[in-house]
Order: C-alpha cells, then structure tokens, then sequence
C-alpha cells in the first residue's frame, strides 16, 4: 500500500468511525453472536496473495462488527467502563502512525518528557502532594505486581532477585476481602503464594478492612516468625466499590514500617473532583497509587497511571543496564523501562495531553459528577419500586440490587435476560454469599436519557420474571 493510499483509507476509516459512534445507540450494548460464530468465518488459512483494502474493510463490517461488544456504547453499565474519548482516540491514531517504541529516554525523549510531565498533571489533578513521581504502566495489574514485587525486594533487603526465595523467610501481604483478582494474581506471580496473602475481614458501608484485625493479623505473623512485606489497600473496588480506611491502614503500615499500595484503579479517576477525596482521605500517605485513566477518565485503553512516592525502591528492583540500554552522556535523565515491568513501551502520554488540553480538567469534571448524580438518581428510583431490593448503595456511581425476594438463579437469568435485550448491559457480581446485579454508569458519552432507557429496560424485565 503507497502512503497516499494509506491516506485515503485513513480518511474513510474516519468516516466510518463518526458514523460509528453517531448511531452506536442502535446497536445492541452485548454482542449477541454465539461462541465459535465469528471464527467460523475467518479462513483456515492466511492467504497466499494479497486482498485489496476494500475488500478488507467489507469483511471487517460483515464478519467482525456483529462479534464486537460495544464498549463505548452510552449504554454500557456493565464491568467499568473503557474510555476512548475522541481527542483520545486522535492522539493514539498519530501515536500508532509515528509507532515509537519509548523505552529509554534517547529512543524518543518527547515521550519520556511528556510522560513525566502528564502524570504530574495527573498528580495535580487528583489533589495528591508533589512528593509523588508517576510512570504509565499498561495496567493496573502490572502496577500492582511492580508493587508487590517493591515489597518482596524492600523486605528482603533486595536479596530475593539475586537469591531466589527459596530459604527466604516467609513473607506476608495483607488486604482486604474485597480485593481485585489483580492482586491474588501479583501475589501469586511474585512467588508469596497466596497462602501468605491475607484477607482481612471487611466492615461497614464501605466495606472497609477493620484495622484491629489488620493488627491483629501483623501481630500473630510476626509472632511465628513470617516476615510482614506489605499492605494492599482499596478505593473502589471491583465488586461493590468497597473503599478501605486509607488513615486507619497507613498508620497500622507505618507503625510496622510496611509498604503500601493503594488500587484505585476505577475509583481514582472521581479524585479530580475534590468532593469526592473524602473516600481516600489518607491516600497522600501510601507509598505506591494506581489509577487507570483508561477507565473513567478517557484515555483509550491502555494507561495505568502508577505514582510513587520513593521510585528508587521500583528502579531497585525492576532496574536492569546492559551495556546495551545504557545511554552515554546524558544525566538527570528517565529510561521509564526501569520502572516497568515490559522492556518496551507504547507512547501512552500523548493521549493524556489530548484529552486533558481538549477537555480541561473542568471539562472531565462534570462528566464525572454528571455520571455520579445520574447513576444515584436511579438508584433511587428504583428502589421506589417494590420489586427492587437496593442491596448496596451508591459509591460513586456503583451500586448492587436483585429483585426482592428471588434466588441466585433468579438474579443471574435477569442479568442474561438484560443482556440478550440488547438496551443496557449489566453484570453480576456477589455480595456477602448472595448474587446481584452491578449497576455501574462512566462512559463518556452517556446521557440522562440513557438512564431512562436503563430504568425502563430493568423494571420491564425484572417484573417479567
Ligand atoms: C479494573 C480494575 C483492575 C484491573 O485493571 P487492569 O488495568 O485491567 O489491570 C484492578 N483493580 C480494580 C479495582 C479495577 O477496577
């Protein structure tokens, strides 16, 4: 394909984005194929000889669009939402034009640049104190395992990367109940092993670890001669928003001279708008906080905003310099690979430069606040429904119901039934042993007629069970 073809198809794939995008609301929320659906359409084989673009993009609307879950639907109230805001979406266009790979510095020093820049906007943004550096990581998971591993190697006195674990004594991480899957992953990747992660009882509305137990846990732990590494704490978390006491846990941490991590992955975003801080209060204490502008922010996927209050400890560990990845003659400078676990790395700060110089920081605040009200409005006007048992209220703009009196079976063939509808898209998730249905609102583009049309979808389904 010549450049000059590649612009026309560029322009025409433009096109077909705006339109897209402009008439999304017509498309089922959850794709409605069956398994094996789509693969049975795609060849056995790669083709010996070359097809032309048109022939390409045909197949792609024919053959892949009716595979594709519409993530940017105003309608998506399912998982948390994965935002691509238009200015977003320009800036990784252009990004995957010039395709850097920006693993050091010199390999393209506007990226290292900007990085460090953004996420000090970020930092800014989110109210936290400037002692913090950032780095974007590619997820959050990746954030927390980097972070899990700064405790392994912190309380080893960063023997474990040259030693092994193996004769190391045994090293325990603490969190609550309510934690992402992310972080059993990190724990198991990291070689603790999930027998030394310990879930610590949570309580309240906010489902909030209970620091006695936290101690409690520490105490008995050291007692038998386990090794405390770290303290895993939430705001926000996955299932019903749970957010931890972040005053409670970082004095328990400090007292026992522990690391701390903070995922607020979804939850972070919200942090721009200062009424909402109140749910960290604390937070300026940790020692490592992530947060994903790919969710509610807008940022396409993928960028984890990772701050740290001590990169050292991070370089430390990850840090390697083979001679070659060593650039001469430049001081004072980030190779961010250092700070990663991935050697190479996509050009993620562009998108965030975009996004926050085209929306302005007040701009992302009143979609966020927009999404918060409207989400909580439901809320209630479902709960003025006598078949709609609320079962945890708002945090943020998550909340969990069931319809009264039904079983799990029940709640989980509304949730399929929802799904197959086509309006809305929900997901299930468990809460104290009971299933229910999430209700979680954050795309970008979503409206208060899209409640009213999630309203209308739930309680005509719901009372048709
Ligand atoms: C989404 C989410 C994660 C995982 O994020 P990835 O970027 O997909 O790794 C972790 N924790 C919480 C609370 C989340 O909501």
């Amino acid at each position: 394909m010549s450049w000059d073809d590649f612009a026309k198809h560029a322009r025409d794939a433009a096109d077909w984005g705006a339109n897209y995008h402009k008439t999304i609301r017509d498309r089922p929320v959850r794709a409605q194929t069956a398994p094996g659906d789509i693969a049975a359409q795609l060849a056995p084989s790669p083709p010996e000889d070359g097809t032309d673009l048109g022939a390409i993009m045909a197949d792609f609307e024919r053959i892949v669009m009716p595979g594709i879950t519409h993530w940017q639907h105003p309608r998506f109230f399912a998982y948390f939402n994965s935002n691509a805001a238009p200015a977003s979406v320009l800036a990784e266009f252009l990004t995957s034009i010039i395709a850097p790979q920006c693993m050091l510095w010199q390999t393209s020093p506007a990226a290292t640049e900007m990085e460090t820049k953004m996420l000090d906007w970020l930092r800014q943004g989110l109210g936290l104190p400037d002692g913090y550096q950032g780095v974007i990581q590619d997820s959050a998971s990746s954030a927390t395992l980097a972070a899990v591993l700064n405790m392994r190697e912190r309380a080893l006195n960063f023997r474990g990367n040259i030693e092994g674990l193996h004769g190391q004594p045994t090293l325990r991480i603490y969190c609550s109940d309510q934690v992402h899957s992310s972080i059993d992953r990190a724990i198991w990747i990291a070689g603790i092993g999930s027998d030394n992660l310990v879930k610590i009882r949570t309580t309240g509305d906010l489902r909030a670890m209970d620091p006695l137990d936290l101690e409690a846990a520490i105490a008995e732990d050291k007692l038998a001669g386990r090794v405390p590494a770290g303290i895993i704490a939430a705001t926000g978390a996955t299932g019903m928003g749970a957010c931890d006491d972040l005053q409670a846990v970082a004095a328990v941490a400090k007292e026992h001279n522990l690391y701390t991590h903070l995922d607020a992955a979804w939850a972070g975003t919200a942090m721009i708008c200062p009424e909402f801080r109140t749910l960290w209060a604390g937070a300026e204490q940790f020692d490592s906080i992530v947060f994903n502008p790919h969710k509610w922010l807008g940022a396409q996927f993928d960028c984890a905003a990772h701050f740290l209050r001590d990169p050292d400890v991070l370089r430390q560990t990850l840090a390697i310099r083979p001679e070659y990845l060593k650039t001469h003659g430049a001081e004072d400078i980030i190779d961010y690979s250092e700070w990663s676990i991935p050697l190479g790395r996509r050009f993620r700060a562009l998108k965030l430069w975009f996004l926050m110089r085209h929306y302005g920081m007040e701009g992302l605040r009143v979609r966020i606040r927009n999404h918060v009200m409207w989400s909580q409005a439901l809320c209630e006007r479902l709960r003025a429904e006598p078949e709609i048992e609320v079962v945890t209220n708002p945090i943020l703009s998550l909340w969990t119901f069931k319809v009264a009196g039904t079983s799990d079976d029940d709640t989980q063939a509304l949730v399929d039934r929802i799904n197959d509808d086509g309006r809305i898209y929900l997901t299930q998730t468990n809460v104290d042993g009971t299933k229910v249905i999430r209700f979680q609102a954050g795309q970008f583009d979503c409206e208060q007629r899209d409640f009213d049309v999630a309203f209308d979808t739930i309680l005509e389904l719901a009372r048709a069970t």
